[in-house]
């Protein structure tokens, strides 16, 4: 079974540590590089991207992930870690720095005060099946694209109809919504047959 890490210097790990476990991959937490190494897949969290962003430096983690980012490693991130992987950030602190990655502009806290946190049902058409609950809590959206991003889910209802809240480039997920505490765990499955399709397509390079 793969080793997938939960970055764990702020957040709601445990519930990605758990719903990781769910989905069928050994899970455990990332707060040093050598433990950056160890791991086939990534996950970032929830939680508060600003505060993230000074962690990830302060315990020099921030190269390392950059690093596997770089070289392949598969990463999701939801909502704060959906903004750690975008490229460019509106609406974020003039000093707030991103890991990258994935090439998308997100704005942060983009639902604005009136409807900062709500939840609906979405048609993901990447896991198929019933549609979603996706709860959203002071979440980003994504508000430009590059030609290589997949556009994996947008709201369907109300004045955001039409956002784009989840992505996939590459090897690299993220979801402006927690499906980590609504007990369904396919997007997490998704993840994890991602880890796995990577760890067969290095093996196979290999030989
Ligand atoms: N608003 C937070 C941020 O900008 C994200 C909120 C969340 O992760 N639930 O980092």
């Amino acid at each position: 079974q793969p080793l997938i890490g939960v970055l764990a210097v702020q957040g709601d790990v445990r519930e990605h540590l758990y719903a990781v476990e769910q989905a069928g991959a050994r899970a455990t937490t990332v707060r040093r590089p050598s433990e950056v190494a160890a791991v086939d897949g990534l996950v970032i969290p929830g939680g508060e991207s600003t505060t993230i962003d000074k962690l990830v430096r302060i315990f020099e983690l921030r190269d390392p992930i950059r690093q596997r980012i770089d070289e392949g490693l598969p990463v999701y991130g939801s909502c704060a870690g959906m903004i750690m992987l975008a490229d460019r950030i509106t609406g974020g602190r003039a000093d707030q720095e991103t890991l990258g990655g994935i090439d998308i502009t997100v704005r942060r806290n983009a639902f604005g005060r009136q409807v900062d946190s709500f939840e609906e049902d979405l048609h993901i058409h990447a896991i198929g099946g019933a549609p979603m609950r996706a709860v959203f809590i002071r979440a980003p959206w994504v508000e430009e694209c590059g030609p290589d991003v997949e556009v994996l889910a947008t709201v369907e209802q109300g004045p955001a109809a039409g956002r784009v809240v989840a992505v996939r480039q590459g090897r690299l997920l993220a979801t402006s919504f927690h499906p980590e505490v609504t007990g369904d765990h396919r997007f997490h499955q998704l993840f994890v047959q991602m880890v796995r399709d990577a760890r067969a397509g290095a093996r196979a390079t290999t030989r």
